[in-house]
């Protein structure tokens, strides 16, 4: 149950006869029926016929039709509960008792469309977001991953930040002095 209409995607009105009958002996009123999805950890979690009821305070699950919605099992104990896979024993979800309550702590996924567009970038920026990796290596992940380059790809791109990361001395220190004669001064690199 949820008292919110907008997080069921087509969700349509209730017009059956059924109330929601809370501990007071108040009968609450369904205005909707819809299915909706909660956000797991591995893939998303299905949530069937959830009813909208307005007048409720916190968003209710009935762990059964949970479980029979997905496959899955549910462990609880004093704690938290955790949700894993029937066949990979992957945890889909997990959660804290707090209250007297085991909460989710995910929102409603809400099933519409959303379009999304991206932008080209150049190839200094992909190497830079890639961990600056080598030609070989930033070449195969183009490929593989299909990454959208700004240009033509160049293969001797100097990157200020590889040259730092390969160096393994400091630059030596600019000396004004000037040798009379050969071997007056000897330069040692220990
Ligand atoms: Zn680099």
């Amino acid at each position: 149950m949820t008292a919110n209409a907008t997080s069921l995607p087509n969700a349509h009105p209730y017009t059956g006869t059924d109330k929601i009958i809370v501990g007071n002996g108040n009968q609450l009123a369904i205005t909707h029926i819809g299915n909706t999805q909660l956000t797991g950890l591995h893939k998303s979690l299905n949530l069937n016929e959830v009813l909208c009821v307005p007048a409720i305070h916190k968003n209710l699950i009935s762990i059964r039709r949970f479980c029979c919605d997905n496959d899955f099992y549910f462990k609880m104990d004093a704690n938290g509960f955790y949700l894993k896979d029937n066949k990979t024993e992957k945890v889909l979800l997990t959660g804290s008792s707090f209250d007297g309550l085991y909460h989710i702590q995910t929102s409603l996924f809400i099933a519409c469309q959303i379009a999304c567009y991206g932008k080209r970038t150049t190839q200094d920026v992909w190497h830079a977001r890639l961990g600056h990796p080598s030609y070989s290596v930033f070449t195969t992940l183009l490929d593989k991953y299909h990454l959208p380059l700004d240009g033509a790809i160049v293969s001797n791109k100097n990157c200020h930040i590889c040259s730092l990361g390969k160096s393994c001395r400091l630059p030596f220190e600019d000396r004004q002095s000037h040798a009379q004669f050969s071997l007056a001064f000897l330069h040692l690199d220990l």
